[in-house]
């Protein structure tokens, strides 16, 4: 008896940037068809110099039975999904849509419900991992809409993704990036507030590390930034715009349902003072600077 293999579904990916282009990549190994648009025209020649199937605009890439983006932030997405003059017009009924930037909860319901009219099916699938994991095919991946969309959905998204989590309901998933994004500015906070009074006191901030990495005080942001900050190196993994937009997105969350988070309110205020400081292309570990100006210290 032959087996027949099930053909692979295509897939159209906008946005090409820091986490698009490793996603495409893994999407490519994985053996998936892969046509790509993104707005810069000088990332559409890198992508042809790398053979990746580059397309110069939206429609080109609508016809494919996935579509995925990856944007810098709220307004991006909505133009791309908008009725009049984005891709909405040209995407056929049963197409699967993935967004999987982080933006605003409440945009990612109103763009599903106005493309689940048209019968096309949305998810809102923000990742956490960064571009180490968008290389090394191993993203958090925190998904609202229907499940039934979600299970679809699960064979394109293991090709870049590890943990792949149904949060609930259309808008859950950017909550629930939301509240990682809580967690990861207040225990970068939390680590840069403990390092600035041990060098106050002259402490050995590499001893403090390893004494804190074994006690309840060990967070996965002291594992992974503490050598940064104790290094002072400013370098951007994870860059301070990026996680000031996130706070953003958050507070703005916290607003509209009247839940006061005054830890947040508290982080936020501390990275627009390092963005102040010139430094929203930093990666999100150097808040040390602006401890190390709150308490003058170097
Ligand atoms: P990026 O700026 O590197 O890439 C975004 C790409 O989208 C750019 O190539 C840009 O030209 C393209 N683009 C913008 N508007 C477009 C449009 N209308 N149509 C087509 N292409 C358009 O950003 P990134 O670092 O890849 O981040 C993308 C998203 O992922 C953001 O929402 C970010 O918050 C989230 N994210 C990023 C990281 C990270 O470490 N960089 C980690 C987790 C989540």
């Amino acid at each position: 008896m032959t087996v027949t293999k099930k053909a692979k579904p295509s897939i159209g990916f906008i946005g090409a940037g820091n986490m698009g282009l490793p996603m495409i990549k893994n999407l490519m190994k994985k053996g998936f068809q892969v046509k790509v648009y993104d707005l810069n025209p000088k990332i559409t020649k890198k992508l042809e110099k790398d053979n990746i199937k580059a397309v110069n605009n939206l429609r080109a890439v609508a016809s494919n039975q996935f579509i995925i983006s990856i944007l810098p932030d709220t307004q991006n997405v909505e133009s791309v999904f908008n009725n009049d003059t984005g891709i909405n017009s040209y995407l056929k009924p049963g197409t699967i849509v993935i967004d999987m930037s982080t933006i605003s909860s409440s945009s990612a319901i109103d763009i599903g419900k106005s493309l689940q009219k048209k019968q096309i099916e949305f998810l809102d699938a923000p990742v956490s991992g960064g571009v180490k994991g968008a290389l090394n095919a191993n993203l958090s991946i925190m998904i609202g809409g229907k499940k039934d969309t979600y299970k679809k959905s699960l064979n394109v998204l293991n090709s870049f993704g590890e943990n792949i989590i149904y949060a609930g309901r259309l808008g859950m998933g950017q909550v629930f990036k939301m509240c990682n994004q809580i967690m990861v500015g207040s225990h970068i906070q939390a680590m840069c507030e403990a390092f600035a009074l041990c060098k106050s006191k002259g402490g050995d901030l590499k001893l403090l590390k390893e004494t804190l990495l074994s006690g309840a005080a060990n967070s996965w942001i002291l594992e992974n930034l503490g050598n940064e900050v104790i290094n002072k190196n400013e370098n951007a993994g994870f860059r301070i715009d990026l996680q000031l937009k996130d706070l953003k997105l958050a507070s703005e969350a916290a607003f509209e349902s009247g839940v006061p988070l005054p830890g947040l309110s508290l982080v936020l205020a501390l990275y627009l003072e390092a963005r102040a400081h010139n430094e929203g292309k930093n990666g999100n570990q150097s808040l040390f600077k602006t401890y190390d100006r709150m308490s003058n210290q170097k």
